[in-house]
């Protein structure tokens, strides 16, 4: 099967991180849907071949790569090396994979400050560090950080959550000044709370530690929006992709909330 050349993305070759599901998987799904061949990387591999398949059927070509993004070493030897050894160059990377956690700022724990910058920032200069070398030499590419409302505003209990996103906004930001000069365009998508498997697990440690139910700590979790409800991950793959488009080349730099409102900055 080949890609339609009508499709907007025919042709382009994408690396989505933290793809296995949640918004990754989303996003990898509806770049192959514009017609982008597309390499999925995570930890578990079998989440990430049963993805490769779906996107092979849809007529594109999938690379599944087990990485984890916090260790440079796999970052540059079994992703980057990879995907650039069989594409011979990359255009757009989408900055996905990333890990929540929360707690009082007093008594805070060392390890979920260093937990939250390393997966949440210090992995997306690894990756982006990585592929920006092939897209500068080719003088195009799209970058796209999946950042959070949590980069735009402050929380309870987020403070490590909180300075990682704010971290990573502030390193897509510079890189925006710094790679427009070589035709890149470098972005982030700040959603609000999103129903996948992370925001599970939020509502699980809400009920464990209030003594709520499940539900009514997801309701909770819903009235934070001031459309009383979760985002969805596809709204926000919606928007990574609208980012790829050709028609997006001027937007760079930019902040995106997806989160019904809830922040107005
Ligand atoms: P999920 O927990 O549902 O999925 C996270 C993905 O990242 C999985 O594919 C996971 O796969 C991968 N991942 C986690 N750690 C690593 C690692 N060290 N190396 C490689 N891959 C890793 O999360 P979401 O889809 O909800 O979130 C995706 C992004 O969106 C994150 O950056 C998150 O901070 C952000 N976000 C999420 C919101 C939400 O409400 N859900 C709100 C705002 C932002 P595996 O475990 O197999 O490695």
């Amino acid at each position: 099967m080949t890609t339609p050349q009508s499709l907007p993305l025919a042709g382009k070759r994408a690396v989505v991180t933290g793809a296995s599901r949640g918004i990754g998987r989303s996003i990898a799904l509806a770049l192959a849907n514009a017609g982008a061949d597309v390499a999925v990387t995570a930890r578990t591999k079998a989440e990430l071949d049963e993805l490769a398949d779906e996107i092979a059927r849809m007529g594109r070509q999938a690379i599944a790569i087990a990485c984890d993004v916090t260790n440079q070493r796999q970052v540059q030897t079994d992703l980057a090396s990879r995907v650039l050894g069989a594409w011979r160059g990359i255009d757009i990377l989408v900055n996905n994979a990333g890990a929540s956690g929360s707690a009082k700022f007093l008594g805070h724990d060392d390890e979920l400050w260093h937990r939250m910058l390393d997966i949440n920032l210090t992995s997306v200069y690894y990756v982006t560090k990585a592929f920006v070398p092939a897209m500068v030499a080719q003088r195009s590419g799209r970058i796209i950080t999946i950042a959070s409302i949590a980069a735009r505003t402050g929380a309870t209990y987020i403070a490590a959550y909180a300075a990682s996103k704010h971290g990573v906004l502030g390193l897509m930001r510079a890189l925006a000044v710094e790679l427009n000069p070589s035709n890149i365009t470098v972005n982030c998508v700040c959603p609000g709370y999103v129903d996948t498997p992370m925001t599970d697990r939020s509502i699980a440690n809400v009920a464990a530690k209030t003594g709520m139910g499940e539900q009514q700590a997801r309701e909770a979790l819903e009235k934070m929006s001031p459309q009383g409800r979760l985002v969805q991950p596809e709204e926000v793959a919606r928007i990574a992709v609208f980012l790829t488009d050709p028609a997006s080349a001027s937007i760079t730099g930019q902040a995106i909330n997806v989160d019904g409102g809830s922040v107005m900055s």
